[in-house]
């Protein structure tokens, strides 16, 4: 299926990278090479670091190749309920922290020149009924509080915004704005080998061992030793008997994109650009890229029995939305995995010394994939772990995570069958 993804078709790809083969020493594994693995590989050899990246498939494979693209300011958790959960100091220092992480994104993409389609003008939260404009109304006031650059649009701005009246209200956050996900990944990688960071694809980690001097890990056909490990597989953990997975439940997420849109229906559809979503429990997202393609998405999983109900909504859906699209086929369709934890807050873990970990950001992980791949790199320098602005968690502190998936999946089928007729 993710052959079938408009971000691979379109990606500056970095082709023919090695697999790790014979012994190598450096200062820091890092285990993983999406937004987490690959920003602290970057941060590390900024200072000189000597770092190896080894990923059992290939760069981005995992949610940082199959997202969304909307590098959005904050957690899908309002402020107020980030402290509820988090306690007022970190909550506070958690908020400012994700709340600048956007900045980081487009510094990093403009510092290093990474081609991926960056757009720094907003996204748009949806409000399609009361309920969601109250939703709205409230994260925009807690946002302002924060002094935090949102605006409420109305009703005939929404319409105007999005060139549809399906919609009450929006959310403008002008800190935030989108990529294409995989390029992103790739221009982090190619950041980080200009520093000397060695990439190694088709190199999953089948063991690691603590040795006296740190770690030792063990891939098909060769073997680092380092120092200190990072591990940053988050929902797509392989080998789990190599070492511990992150606790978390899992939400899958699909998108279709149609042919571009001609430069009529362009003129009216997302004008400014903005990647979009909704306030509904079953949310939809939209946007376009920069070939004008309409990309459309909702939780699902595209395997099994249920895609087809997925497809079949996601074809309604687009169609009350922009009735002139609906006979507009899909020419990509893919899905991937979404790290979700109880609460809903991301997870710090230092579970043995030198193995560094965080994960579980719950569908929001571009920017703060970005920003805690750079904590994780000062972190893993300082061994101060207030380098993380997150409390330590245990690695196994989920309940009921299998059953949790199940019923979301099923309530995704649910909901798409019923409003696909
Ligand atoms: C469909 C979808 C839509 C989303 N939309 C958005 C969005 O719009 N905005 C947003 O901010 N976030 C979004 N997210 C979330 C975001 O994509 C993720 O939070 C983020 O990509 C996680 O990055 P990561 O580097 O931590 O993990 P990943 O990108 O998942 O990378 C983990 C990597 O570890 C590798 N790996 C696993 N096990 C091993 C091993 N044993 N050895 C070596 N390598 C290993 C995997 O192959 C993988 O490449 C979305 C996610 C999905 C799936």
């Amino acid at each position: 299926m993710q052959e079938k993804s408009l971000w691979r078709a379109t990606a500056p790809l970095l082709l023919d990278m090695p697999q790790l083969a014979g012994e190598h020493k450096v200062d820091v594994a890092v285990i993983g090479a999406g937004f987490t693995g690959l920003s602290a590989a970057l941060h590390l050899a900024q200072k000189g670091i000597s770092v190896a990246v080894l990923e059992a498939n290939e760069i981005g494979h995992g949610g940082s190749g199959r997202n969304v693209g909307l590098v959005n300011a904050g957690l899908w958790l309002k402020p107020a309920e980030v402290i509820a959960r988090t306690g007022e100091k970190t909550g506070e220092r958690l908020i400012k922290f994700l709340g600048e992480a956007p900045a980081e994104v487009f510094n990093l993409v403009q510092k290093y020149d990474m081609e991926c389609e960056a757009k720094t003008n907003g996204t748009l939260h949806c409000a399609p009924n009361v309920k969601g404009v109250k939703d709205l109304e409230d994260r925009l006031q807690q946002w302002q509080d924060q002094g935090a650059p949102v605006t409420l649009l109305d009703q005939s701005q929404t319409t105007d915004a999005l060139g549809t009246d399906r919609y009450k209200a929006a959310l403008l956050d002008k800190r935030a704005g989108t990529v294409q996900p995989l390029s992103y990944a790739c221009g982090l990688a190619r950041a980080a080998m200009s520093h000397g960071v060695k990439i190694y694809e088709k190199s999953a980690v089948l063991k690691a061992e603590q040795t006296t001097n740190g770690w030792s890990l063990q891939t098909e056909k060769g073997k680092v030793a380092a120092e200190k490990v990072i591990c940053a597989t988050n929902a797509y953990h392989e080998h789990a008997q190599a070492n511990q997975p992150p606790a978390m439940s899992s939400l899958y997420y699909f998108q279709v994109a149609t042919d571009p849109l001609s430069p009529n229906q362009l003129a009216r559809i997302l004008k400014g650009k903005q990647g979009c979503w909704d306030t509904n429990t079953i949310l939809t997202s939209f946007r376009l890229n920069d070939e004008g393609r309409f990309v459309i998405g909702s939780i699902g999983n595209l395997d099994h029995m249920g895609g087809a109900f997925h497809i079949n909504w996601a074809r309604r859906t687009m169609a009350q939305l922009y009735p002139e699209l609906k006979d507009k086929p899909f020419t990509h369709q893919w899905y991937g995995r979404i790290a979700l934890t109880n609460d809903h807050i991301p997870r710090f873990a230092n579970p043995m010394p030198g193995w560094a970990m965080v994960w579980g950001y719950n569908g929001r992980g571009i920017a703060p994939g970005t920003v805690f791949g750079k904590a994780l790199a000062e972190f893993v320098q300082s061994n101060d772990a207030d380098d993380v602005p997150l409390a330590q968690a245990k690695l196994k502190a989920e309940a009921f995570t299998k059953t949790q998936s199940f019923f979301i999946e099923l309530g995704a089928r649910g909901h798409h069958f019923i409003n696909a007729r």
